[in-house]
């Protein structure tokens, strides 16, 4: 997966327009555009299934009059309470975080009569970045940078949101064939209210999770999760260059009490020989295992690693 080089061509800029363009303006201020009306289940034709999460499926969908193409999430009514809840949480956090490139876009949600929830996003081509590591192979670090990049942007428009996603992993990034990767299925997010406040630690994918996240009170009781997030980053782009989970070894089943021992007790998972400097020191600064000492989103995006110019590599 070139994502650099495609990103390159699509680099387009639009032409300014030439001076008797400006002429054939209206004379008066065009009148605004209605808002777009709310998707209804009736607007859309169901084409065929994308996956399965948490309590729902996901669906590619069109819309019966413009055409266009989404992604429906419907959580079913049958699901447990607390995974309807979530859904109706995450089309909520979906509408606070609308605006970023980054973050999947939410075109709206709706409840069936049945109670099924329904979510309708953005559609993204190729899928999660875990399916492109499952079709294409492991990443190069070029790609690896582009990803950090995207996902800490995509971060800092959360977190300035006080918005915490909490399961930062290859398969909660999307990426499509413009090669835009965004942040989506905020199942498990939190909305803070107070800079300082607890998180619940037991939510997301217990196999990315930071430490302190199963030990609350080894930071003095002040895990706040925005570095939950960060470590999750730094455990993404291990996998995606190594290709296997690195608290595992390739092709070992994952059990509870081992991934918990490999995570609180065990070595950060260290990278190959053939591993560039800066990539190193990123994953370091984003895997740290006190999480204090781990960079935050903003020190990140100053980091060489992932401001260096994509294209020259200077
Ligand atoms: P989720 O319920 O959010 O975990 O999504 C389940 C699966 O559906 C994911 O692993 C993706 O393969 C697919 N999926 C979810 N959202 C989208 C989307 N916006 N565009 C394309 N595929 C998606």
């Amino acid at each position: 997966m070139a994502l650099v080089r495609h990103r390159r061509q699509l680099n387009l800029r639009l032409p300014l327009p030439e001076p008797s363009d400006l002429l054939l303006l209206p004379p008066f201020p065009a009148p605004a555009a209605a808002p777009p009306a709310a998707i209804s289940a009736s607007d859309l034709e169901t084409l065929h299934v994308l996956g399965h999460g948490n309590g729902g499926t996901v669906y590619k969908v069109r819309h019966r009059r413009t055409s266009a193409v989404y992604a429906l999430k419907v959580v079913r009514s049958g699901s447990d309470a607390s995974t309807r809840r979530g859904a109706r949480r995450e089309a909520e956090v979906l509408r606070r975080a609308a605006g970023c490139p980054h973050v999947v876009g939410c075109h709206g949600s709706f409840e069936e009569a049945c109670g099924d929830v329904a979510i309708v996003l953005e559609y993204m081509d190729l899928g999660t970045l875990e399916s492109v590591l499952r079709s294409y192979g492991p990443f190069g670090e070029p790609d690896l940078a582009d990803v950090a990049r995207q996902v800490l942007n995509g971060l800092d428009h959360l977190h300035s949101r006080k918005i915490i996603h909490r399961d930062i992993k290859p398969s909660n990034l999307l990426v499509n064939s413009k090669m835009e990767v965004k942040i989506a299925d905020f199942g498990v997010s939190k909305i803070m209210c107070r800079t300082l406040e607890a998180c619940d630690s037991y939510v997301g994918t217990c196999a990315y999770m930071s430490p302190e996240r199963f030990d609350p009170d080894s930071n003095g009781g002040s895990y706040n999760g925005y570095a939950g997030d960060v470590w999750g980053l730094g455990l993404t782009l291990l996998e995606l260059y190594l290709g296997y989970f690195p608290f595992l070894d390739p092709g070992q089943r994952p059990d509870w009490a081992s991934l918990v021992c490999a995570i609180c007790f065990g070595e950060v998972p260290s990278l190959p020989e053939r591993a560039s400097g800066e990539f190193r020191s990123f994953v370091e600064c984003c895997l740290q295992k006190e999480s204090g000492k781990r960079w935050t989103v903003a020190q990140l995006l100053t980091h060489p690693f992932v401001c260096k110019d994509p294209i020259s590599g200077a």
